[in-house]
């Protein structure tokens, strides 16, 4: 075995006991402190007192701290938090939701247009992956559109892997399937949007990475390379991994959509 130097042995001790004195009320002291990039007070408030509810639970089920961060790193914790959002409001669906125009095999919102498909987390890309992994040379969604999701049956038009489609793929709806195919040729029509959810969802993920500076990196991904690696067959998701601003890009521009 390669003999560790002094120095490195003193820093990897410092490190070993930094961790072992972290706890959940230390992370919930950061998660005071945290802030978001390009949202408002209010969000952010409301972003932290979501997040401090799932640490006071992870508190007082004595979750192991370790756990606690590869959720908040991972995404499970935003993607928990955001899901717990969502059930909320469909309990008492507002109007964009009763009206919605959204049925199987209506998938002109999974052509992506040249873009990324949205913002997903590790622990969605995991599973976003691990679940289009097996149809590897299928044909897939660019059969039918050359930019829609690799993700998409080219001949029903539903999603090859809908019990792992991430946040973005729950939260987008419209009243005007129409109007969603004349946007997918380069219109700018009105009609869709995303559940207020996936905001949270967002602004919780990062939240999470503010916290955990210097402790984990929290990561996204983007979800048309994730499924186009998967497709092709790639090991690993850490090829579609995002820079660091995409998430506080989606976490703005999510923020402005919902105020427009
Ligand atoms: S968002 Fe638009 S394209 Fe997607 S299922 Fe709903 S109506 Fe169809
Ligand atoms: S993951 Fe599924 S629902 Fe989401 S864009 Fe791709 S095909 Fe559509």
């Amino acid at each position: 075995m390669k003999p560790t130097s002094p120095r490195v042995a003193r820093r990897l001790a410092q490190k070993g006991s930094k961790s072992a004195a972290l706890t959940v009320a230390d992370l919930a002291n950061r998660v005071a402190k945290a802030k978001v990039k390009g949202v408002d007070k209010a969000l952010e408030e409301r972003g932290k007192r979501i997040l401090t509810s799932y640490l006071q639970t992870a508190a007082t089920y004595a979750m192991p701290v370790k756990e606690v961060v590869g959720e908040m790193a991972s995404g499970q914790a935003a993607w928990r938090l955001g899901h717990a959002v969502r059930d909320e409001i469909l309990k008492t669906p507002p109007e964009a939701v009763k009206n919605a125009a959204c049925v199987q095999g209506c998938a002109f919102c999974c052509i992506l247009s040249g873009g990324e498909g949205g913002v997903i987390t590790g622990f969605e890309a995991e599973q976003l992956h691990t679940a289009i992994t097996p149809l590897k040379g299928q044909p897939d969604g660019r059969d039918w559109h050359p930019e829609a999701c690799p993700a998409l049956d080219p001949a029903t038009r539903s999603c090859r892997a809908y019990d792992a489609r991430p946040m973005i793929c729950r939260s987008f709806l419209s009243t005007d399937a129409g109007a969603c195919e004349r946007n997918a040729a380069g219109a700018e029509e009105q009609g869709a949007g995303l559940l207020g959810s996936h905001l949270d969802y967002l602004v919780v993920h990062a939240l999470c990475r503010q916290a955990l500076k210097g402790i984990t990196q929290v990561y996204t991904y983007s979800m048309a390379s994730t499924a186009a690696d998967a497709v092709a067959g790639t090991d690993g998701i850490s090829t579609a991994r995002h820079a660091p601003s995409a998430l506080e890009r989606a976490c703005r521009d999510a923020a402005q959509a919902a105020k427009a």
